[in-house]
């Protein structure tokens, strides 16, 4: 039977780059060795990171000025390092959830952390609004997209102090204006490659204002100024993230990404509201088109099991919500067709018909 795979991440991928990935695996670039085992200094190696990073930057749109770095440790690394980088005296976060929330522990063992806004009071079912970001802040931390909770920030915030924003499951799913930040990082595993790889998007002459010593690795100026090559990197990681960005560019780029996830996502919702069985956890004007998170409704509350097994009749895998929400969640990265959109739209109808 054919799989519909809503998976929050690691998540699916183009049909295209996991193909290209196999063949690499057994024959990289006519070599006749397998990607698994050639070196990351090597010609075809460095010219497949070097495209890698140009091609993140055409499709981010970057101005001068900016960087694309390819490193380790997922983004719950990028949350000390942010601080380790940029943090003198005091920081700025908006927490949305348990990502911000992780962000922000990690950034107190630095300096001091205001926590502008949060929305706990409602598990963070919705974005916080009119907060002020104080403007002796070193920087003001988002996370864009709430993986977890379903809501995302889709206008970038106007604040006075450097904008950071984590976005490890909306990347590359709409454009960004990327002079409005100083720095963008995220997992790559949501939206781009296999889990292994981070990325971020630096203000290169941002880096390098703190006081405190910085290890090599921690310094994002080591890998601005090695191109990603200081140490290691995850090569098989790589080589997918570009054959994600050759996709997202053979299919119109960001701005039809965009595009895609509005009508696939609002074919969802529309159902969600639709449907007496089910209802949408989010408040409507802060809705993620990434990850789209609904419960059954209060008096169908005990049906949640029937669903997920009819859900699963219909070939759909990963839709059981994170536990801090219960009920699905259905992630609608990029390559995600709206064909199984559709097939889960289907499923609510039937389940509904069926009583
Ligand atoms: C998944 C996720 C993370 C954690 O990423 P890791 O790469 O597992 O460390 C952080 N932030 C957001 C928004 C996420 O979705």
């Amino acid at each position: 039977m054919k799989k519909h795979n809503f998976y929050a991440g690691p998540s699916i991928l183009p049909q295209e780059a996991i193909q290209a990935t196999a063949d690499a695996i057994l024959n990289y670039a006519g070599t006749g060795l397998s990607i698994l085992e050639v070196s990351h200094r090597g010609a075809e190696f460095i010219e497949t990171l070097a495209q890698a990073e140009a091609l993140f930057g055409e499709l981010m749109d970057l101005p001068a000025g900016y960087k694309v770095i390819f490193v380790g440790g997922g983004a719950s690394t990028q949350f000390f390092h942010v601080p380790y980088n940029f943090l003198q005296h005091k920081a700025a976060y908006l927490d949305t959830g348990s990502w911000s929330s992780k962000a922000i522990k990690e950034a107190k063992l630095f300096g001091e952390v205001t926590v502008v806004a949060s929305s706990a009071d409602k598990n963070y079912s919705y974005i916080p609004t009119g907060y002020e970001v104080p403007a002796d802040a070193d920087y003001f931390h988002i996370t864009s997209n709430n993986t977890i909770f379903g809501t995302e920030i889709l206008q970038d915030p106007i604040v006075p102090v450097p904008l950071i924003a984590d976005m490890s499951s909306d990347i590359l799913s709409r454009p960004v204006d990327v002079s409005k930040y100083t720095l963008i990082y995220g997992g790559a595993q949501k939206n781009l490659a296999p889990a292994g790889l981070t990325f971020a998007i630096v203000k290169v002459d941002a880096l390098g204002k703190v006081d405190r010593p910085l290890p090599s690795m921690v310094d994002y100026r080591t890998h601005v100024g090695k191109d990603s090559a200081f140490n290691t990197p995850p090569v098989v990681c790589i080589f997918t993230a570009l054959q994600t960005l050759k996709w997202i560019k053979a299919n119109g780029g960001v701005a039809a990404m965009e595009k895609r996830a509005i009508e696939k996502s609002t074919l969802l919702y529309d159902e969600i509201d639709r449907n007496k069985f089910f209802v949408g956890t989010v408040e409507a004007d802060s809705r993620s088109r990434m990850n789209i998170t609904f419960v059954m409704a209060p008096e169908y509350a005990e049906l949640e099991k029937e669903f997920l097994a009819l859900a699963a009749e219909h070939g759909i895998v990963g839709i059981k919500g994170h536990r801090s929400v219960g009920g699905f969640r259905a992630s609608n990265y990029n390559a995600l067709p709206m064909e199984s959109m559709q097939v889960l739209v289907d499923a609510m109808q039937a389940f509904e018909k069926a009583h």
